[in-house]
């Protein structure tokens, strides 16, 4: 499959019915995450691998793992609704055989896995709701893929963060992201920010 392919498929997903602002459903946009899929397929951290996906949504970047060859994926997503569609877009992709859905806060989600990849919350309704993403990874995966919003404070809070924990940023690419108008506080059709997308690794050097 083409990253162009991977893109548009992802894109045709279904989407969010009645997005939640206090839990920030922003689904990821097919691009940004075939983008970040790619990314990870081509350093070797998705086929044949054990992935999770954190704050799965509508199962984006959960459907694109396992297109791209991945052993398992876990879906690791709180919301009820978001959890439906998911099953749903797994089903129709012909992914079932390769996803595990968790119904859960992913706090309480605790296998181990090779690779993360999340779009978490980027804490703009809540401040530092990206944290328990973040810390959850470090503590189930050495690898670690997230999208954050691309400013200079969210990147050396990331860099801070991640040293934290024994993590070093790797690899990091700038996207537009194209949000389209889905909250009130929305004044706009079609929102257009951007992020980052972030490779992190567990840094091994010390101590060893
Ligand atoms: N990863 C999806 C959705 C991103 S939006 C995509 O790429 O399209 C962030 C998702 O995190 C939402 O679906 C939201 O419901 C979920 N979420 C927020 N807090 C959570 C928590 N504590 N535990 C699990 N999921 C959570």
């Amino acid at each position: 499959m083409k990253k162009k392919h991977l893109s548009i498929f992802l894109s045709r997903l279904e989407g969010f019915k009645n997005p939640k602002p206090e839990l920030e459903q922003y689904r990821t946009p097919g691009d940004v995450a075939a983008e970040l899929l790619w990314m990870a397929y081509s350093l070797g951290d998705i086929e044949g691998k054990a992935v999770a996906d954190l704050g799965a949504g509508t199962g984006v970047l959960t459907v694109g793992a396992c297109l791209l060859g991945a052993r398992k994926v876990y879906a690791v997503e709180i919301d009820g609704e978001a959890v439906e569609i998911l099953r749903r877009n797994v089903e129709n992709a012909g992914t079932r055989n390769c996803v595990e859905v968790v119904h859960a806060d992913v706090s309480s989600f605790n296998r181990r896995v090779d690779t993360v990849l999340m779009n978490p919350p980027f804490g703009s309704q809540r401040k530092h709701a990206d944290r328990p993403f973040l810390m959850k990874a470090f503590e189930i995966s050495d690898v670690v893929y997230s999208i954050h919003l691309d400013k200079p404070e969210v990147m050396a809070f990331i860099e801070t963060f991640s040293k934290e924990f024994g993590f070093q940023v790797t690899h990091r690419v700038t996207t537009n992201f194209e949000i389209p108008a889905q909250f009130f506080f929305h004044k706009k059709p079609l929102k257009r920010i951007k992020t980052r997308l972030y490779r992190l690794e567990r840094s091994f050097s010390k101590g060893i």
